[in-house]
């Protein structure tokens, strides 16, 4: 919820935050990974790329807290941004809201 306060657009507010918000729905949060020390997030391998009007999303994550709850609506999926490559390690990284029923 902090997340969609401080960076989601009016629809994505209107659709998700206000929801949640009145415990319609929830969330979850989506960073650690089976292959990799996820403690530490720079080691994170999923990656975000945008083609088009979409993001595309590869990487396998596991250990998410609440996701097969049936009120559980969107998955906060982090993951590594291509085009930011050269950035610092710490900079390379960001989340996309994933809704649940988004076909794999
Ligand atoms: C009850 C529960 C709920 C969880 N819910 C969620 C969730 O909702 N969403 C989600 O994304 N994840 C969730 N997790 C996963 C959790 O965040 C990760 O398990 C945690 O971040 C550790 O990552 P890892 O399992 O990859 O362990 P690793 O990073 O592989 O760490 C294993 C061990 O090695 C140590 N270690 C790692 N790196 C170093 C280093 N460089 N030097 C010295 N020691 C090191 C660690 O301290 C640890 O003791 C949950 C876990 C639990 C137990």
């Amino acid at each position: 919820m902090e997340m969609l306060h401080l960076f989601a657009s009016p629809e994505q507010r209107r659709r998700w935050l206000e929801p949640l918000m009145n415990g319609e729905i929830r969330s979850v949060i989506s960073i650690t990974e089976p292959d990799t020390a996820s403690s530490d997030p720079t080691n994170l391998q999923t990656t975000i790329r945008r083609e088009g009007g979409e993001y595309v999303i590869n990487g396998r994550k596991w250990f998410q807290t609440g996701a097969q709850a049936s009120e559980c609506k969107i998955l906060h999926r982090h993951g590594r941004v291509q085009r930011r490559r050269r950035c610092r390690p710490h900079r390379k990284h960001s989340f996309v809201i994933v809704p649940l029923d988004t076909p794999a």
